[in-house]
């Protein structure tokens, strides 16, 4: 399949998600990164956002619970194009109930090559990043080709 290009702003979308023995890590990250975090439009699954905003005070768009259909949402969203950034502290530890949903997620935010962040690692050097605060080229695939050929017009 082909590439084209798609140009993340400087003002990202980006999108937060914890599993739950990793949301007091995330909460944790998010209140040391809030003043750099501020200048973007957060999105996150249910339970993680209501606990950002209430503890940390910022801004966030709330979709369902993950194990509801939240991580179903964002993944929607990364194929729209309408998520920028993806910070996932998904649990390498412990079975959780919507496994498929989470490799699902992960599986959208490679297709679509959106920066991804699984650890505080990542995720510090991505908003250490100059490129956080700049408008970023990635490249995406050509959707339109990929339609021509298998429609084969
Ligand atoms: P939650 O979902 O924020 O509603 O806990 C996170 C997840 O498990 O995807």
């Amino acid at each position: 399949m082909k590439d084209t290009q798609r140009t993340l702003p400087s003002h990202k979308n980006v999108a937060l998600v914890a599993h739950d023995h990793k949301k007091e890590q995330l909460l944790e990250w998010v209140s040391s990164h809030a003043e750099e975090l501020k200048l973007h439009h957060l999105y996150a699954t249910g339970t993680t956002g209501t606990m950002l905003s209430r503890k940390v005070g910022l801004p966030v768009r709330c979709l369902l619970s993950g194990p509801m259909g939240g991580d179903q949402q964002l993944g929607a969203l990364i194929a729209e194009g309408k998520i920028d950034v993806l910070i996932f502290f998904w649990d390498p530890l412990n079975a959780v109930p919507h496994d498929p949903d989470v490799k699902a997620l992960l599986r959208l935010a490679t297709v679509w090559n959106i920066p991804v962040a699984t650890n505080i690692a990542t995720a510090d050097m991505l908003m250490n990043s100059a490129q956080m605060s700049r408008d970023f080229s990635i490249r995406i695939p050509d959707y339109e080709g990929y339609l021509k050929e298998r429609t084969g017009e």
